[in-house]
């Protein structure tokens, strides 16, 4: 089993409702999305994908949060966009847009400061 890790980052605004704490207060963070692939057969070349196309897919899923007031996309329309959510957010886009790259989307780990992340795993 091999696994490529990739790490980009978006910034957005979001807002939660957990009463009685500052996150209620509409804030914004510098997102750090670290992405981890796995898949068992290397190609010709010996990699298992390349990093361009597996950063192609990443950015292109990113493009859809950048600079987004995220409680007011469809997609958190029916779940808080908290980091958790984020990251489960960007695996299941992300999973399709792998389907028959040879690899499959391991986790997504969203950390939403230098010391406090979410990891969702598929
Ligand atoms: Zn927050």
């Amino acid at each position: 089993m091999y696994e490529l890790k990739v790490k980009t980052h978006f910034a957005a605004a979001h807002q939660l409702a957990m009463v009685g704490t500052k996150c209620e207060n509409l804030h914004g963070h510098n997102w750090k999305i670290e992405v981890r692939v796995r898949g068992e057969e290397l190609d010709n070349g010996g990699v298992l994908l390349d990093f361009g196309v597996l950063k192609k897919h990443v950015a292109g899923v990113m493009a859809g949060l950048d600079h987004k007031f995220l409680n007011e996309l469809p997609d958190f329309a029916q779940v808080p966009p908290s980091s958790e959510n984020i990251a489960r957010h960007v695996a299941d886009r992300l999973a399709p847009l792998l389907s028959g790259a040879g690899v499959q989307v391991h986790s997504v780990t969203a950390w939403e400061s230098d010391n406090a992340s979410a990891t969702y795993y598929l």
